[in-house]
């Protein structure tokens, strides 16, 4: 393997999944990558997606969850997030790839010319492009593990060119430098009192159709599966007992290393592998998170202000946020899904009053707009901790120049073409651009703080790198007009001198910023804006009212 000075030969691990989606197989590959990490091996993730779209980023969060944003500005799945969360490794673009973008690439060179006189087909062409996206990463020499996560469900027919590539990279490779794992579902089926395998010899079954036999099968399963019931899985499925590895339902997601640990996933792995690796997994610091996420000492309650409420995972990375946050708080954060339909309801004040703290979440569009800026409203004028992030940020200045500058018309040029007051526009080089995938202002940029003010308190610096993704912007013409009337713009940047962070001085904490925080927050470095927000709200926090334990 990788010795000093010298790149790395990196070995592949593919993570497929069959019987149903939503097994959480990006959970089980980020704890596995975890496990290796923490073994000292250098390990990569990344995610291919059978479907057409170039990335997610033109999918509505109804459809796909969140769509999380990398330093280099790809718009991608939500498994990138655990992946970062769990590492604590930037991803990048490289890490995410869709059938559409490898489309896209063998077409874009067939009318080059690139495949001049020949057919050109999914075998070998689109194979052959999968299997160059498959390597990119381990090419660089930096990793010596890299995890493919196969997003769907083995015998769509969707998928099959990403299984028949990676079957034929095996191939290429040999067996010590690939590896296969299928996570399925052992079902308990209450009515019979039993745990069920016949689904998962099924989908091993139609795995192995595509040439592929699984080295590891991971079964989710709501109860232990004893060892008669394993030794019959490994014999239907050809593989030792050993390597039926159980994945029971766990309390929360970050137990998931530990119970792949007890369950020697990592160490089966380094066999298969060939790997020789003796070290034991170090997990101290993430056990300290642990015990402080389980063993909390206070709670809060904060409001999560949004339009896509009904489908939690539309705001993943916030919710993990919150837990990385709350842990470092030893504090137990419960989040109340609001939705800002309701806030503009009759009486909508009585659902903010229960809240120790007002988050105005990220979106898009005019629906549910008035709500979020009511709730701005409520959480300034009685004092409530308040943070909006994105279309929070600019619901709080078009809140602050309606209410306390008195431009009643205020709003922002995508929700109200006629206003007089565009408080919120779009940048000069946004309004000639019509296509929408790629094109909003994304990835990291830099930010200056001004010393002195909150977002300086939190950072305890004075230049930070946060992600982005929005098409609109704070309106400078009318910074003036907003300082004078007490906001102060604390975070700028430097480049383009966008407003990036405002902030209100006569309020506990009030904060609003352009970019997304919770894109970098990891479990052994939370953002530190959701960390001091939780501090804050517990501060507003009433130990009566709050229940506190
Ligand atoms: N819709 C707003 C914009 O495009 C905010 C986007 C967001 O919250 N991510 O600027």
């Amino acid at each position: 393997m990788s010795s000093k000075g010298r790149a790395k030969q990196a070995k592949y691990i593919f993570v497929t999944g069959g019987v149903a989606s939503s097994l959480g197989k990006g959970i089980v590959a980020s704890s596995l990558a975890k496990l290796l990490q923490a073994r000292g091996l250098s390990v990569a993730i990344q995610k291919f997606d059978p479907y057409l779209n170039i990335d997610p980023g033109t999918l509505n969060p109804y459809e796909h969850g969140e769509c999380y944003v990398t330093n280099d500005g790809a718009e991608t799945d939500l498994d990138l997030g655990h992946y970062e969360r769990f590492l604590g490794v930037p991803t990048s673009q490289a890490n995410n790839i869709t059938t559409g973008r490898i489309y896209n690439n063998v077409i874009t060179r067939e009318r080059k010319g690139d495949y001049l006189g020949k057919t050109v087909q999914v075998i070998p062409h689109i194979t052959d492009e999968i299997k160059r996206n498959f390597i990119i990463l381990g090419d660089t020499g930096q990793y010596d593990i890299v995890l493919t996560e196969i997003g769907g469900c083995v015998g769509d027919i969707e998928s099959l060119p990403f299984i028949e590539a990676a079957r034929q990279l095996r191939w290429d490779l040999g067996q010590h430098n690939t590896l296969f794992i299928h996570l399925t579902l052992v079902p308990y089926l209450a009515s019979a009192g039993e745990l069920k395998t016949k689904p998962t010899q099924h989908s091993v079954k139609m795995l192995s159709e595509s040439g592929i036999q699984p080295d590891i099968i991971v079964c989710r399963t709501e109860h232990p599966i004893p060892l008669e019931m394993r030794k019959k899985i490994g014999l239907f499925c050809n593989v030792s007992s050993n390597d039926v590895i159980e994945a029971i339902d766990a309390e929360t997601i970050y137990d998931v290393p530990l119970l792949m640990k007890k369950e020697k996933l990592d160490q089966r792995v380094l066999y298969k592998l060939d790997i020789y690796n003796d070290k034991d997994a170090d997990l101290d610091q993430w056990k300290g998170f642990l015990g402080k996420l389980k063993n909390p000492s206070d709670s809060v309650t904060i409001g999560l202000i949004g339009k896509y409420v009904e489908l939690k995972d539309s705001y993943k990375s916030i919710a993990e946020s919150f837990i990385h946050a709350g842990a470092a708080n030893e504090t137990k954060v419960n989040l109340k899904w609001i939705s800002s339909e309701t806030l503009t309801e009759d009486g909508y004040e009585k659902k903010l009053e229960e809240l120790d703290g007002i988050l105005v979440a990220p979106g898009f569009g005019e629906r549910g707009i008035e709500g979020k800026i009511n709730a701005v409203r409520f959480a300034r004028e009685k004092k409530i901790p308040f943070f909006g992030i994105c279309l929070g940020m600019q619901c709080a200045v078009i809140e602050f120049a309606r209410n306390v500058v008195g431009l009643t018309d205020a709003h922002s040029s995508e929700m109200d073409k006629e206003s007089s007051a565009h408080v919120i526009d779009l940048m000069e080089e946004q309004k000639s651009v019509t296509n929408k995938g790629g094109t909003m202002r994304l990835g990291a940029y830099s930010c200056k703080i001004e010393k002195g003010t909150l977002a300086h308190q939190i950072y305890g610096k004075l230049t930070i790198q946060e992600r982005h993704r929005h098409r609109y912007e704070f309106n400078n013409q009318y910074l003036e007009q907003m300082k004078t009337a007490g906001m102060t713009m604390s975070g700028i940047n430097p480049d383009s001198n966008l407003v990036e962070i405002i902030e209100l001085r006569d309020h506990p904490f009030f904060i609003g910023v352009q970019f997304h925080p919770e894109y970098k927050s990891t479990v052994l470095n939370p953002a530190p804006l959701f960390v001091n927000f939780v501090k804050a709200c517990l501060k507003n926090a009433i130990p009566l009212m709050r229940g506190a334990k």
